[in-house]
């Protein structure tokens, strides 16, 4: 059990990555919390962990609200008395070129993804501080690396990630705190099942060249990673052994990006 014990809070982990994700941690002994907008899903996602023989808990936050970051972490504090691991995950898709991209759009985007990060964060860093250890893991894409037509406020927030990541990383060092992004290529979730009619609309093209072209075009084998393939790579930055591993991301794309 790589994660005994361990209480990982996992933002947007009623559906997708972050689901695949929770799983993983209560596989491995995790004390896993599944923190998103939507309770309900939230709280079956939390119930098949524990009908599984896991530790769950699901608590409603929206991570663009800091009262309800605070909130949240304040019901795992009481519950597990501390926080292990967090991975700020959710995050939706909004497409546009930059002309007709609505500013509401914009702000919502950078909301979600940075103030979202940067929330969750701030509430449990002084918890992990006070324990002298932890790990802080921020769901980027390869779109922290590389830039795509119509993804302006994805590509800026995703950028963002890496910034704050290294922060923290500095930050963090000296109080056993350490943190990293993971860079997936395109998985088949609800985000990308959504933006794939959007793209084609956009780009004049069909569904399949969305899929073929602009989705799997720059991979070395023309398939998805999958929500397993990131699940694995958070248990491995979840459970890494010491402080060596820091500052870092990881691409996980199927070679669509190489560095
Ligand atoms: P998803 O739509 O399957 O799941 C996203 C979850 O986030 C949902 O449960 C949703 O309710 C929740 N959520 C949305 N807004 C929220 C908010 N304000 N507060 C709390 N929860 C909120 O999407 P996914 O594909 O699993 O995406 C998860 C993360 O992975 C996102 O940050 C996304 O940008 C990133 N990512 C996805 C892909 C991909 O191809 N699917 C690739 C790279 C990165």
């Amino acid at each position: 059990m790589k994660l005994k014990d361990k209480v990982c809070i996992v933002t947007g982990a009623a559906s997708g990555i972050g689901k695949a994700i929770a799983d993983i941690y209560a596989g491995e002994g995790g004390k896993v919390v599944i923190a998103d907008l939507n309770l309900e899903a939230a709280q079956k996602a939390a119930d098949d962990i524990v009908a599984s023989g896991g530790q769950a808990m699901a608590v409603a936050m929206d991570v663009t609200s800091e009262e309800q970051v605070n909130d949240g972490v304040a019901k795992v504090i009481a519950a597990w008395g501390t926080v292990d691991v967090l991975v700020s995950n959710a995050g939706i898709q909004i497409v546009n070129p930059v002309e007709n991209y609505a500013y509401s759009d914009w702000k919502k985007m950078l909301a979600i993804h940075l103030d979202g990060a940067f929330l969750t964060s701030k509430a449990v860093l002084p918890h992990m501080y006070a324990a002298g250890s932890g790990s802080v893991i921020f769901m980027g894409s390869v779109h922290s690396k590389e830039a795509s037509p119509l993804k302006s406020a994805y590509v800026t927030a995703k950028h963002g990630l890496l910034g704050l990541s290294r922060v923290i990383a500095k930050e963090g060092g000296k109080k056993g705190v350490r943190t990293n992004v993971i860079c997936p290529g395109f998985v088949r979730t609800p985000l990308v099942d959504k933006q794939i009619p959007e793209q084609a609309k956009e780009l004049g093209i069909s569904e399949e060249e969305v899929i073929s072209r602009v989705m799997l075009g720059g991979t070395v084998d023309s398939e998805f990673t999958t929500v397993d393939d990131i699940a694995q790579v958070a248990l491995f930055f979840a459970s890494f052994p010491t402080n060596a591993l820091t500052g870092q991301s990881l691409v996980a794309s199927h070679g669509w990006f190489m560095e």
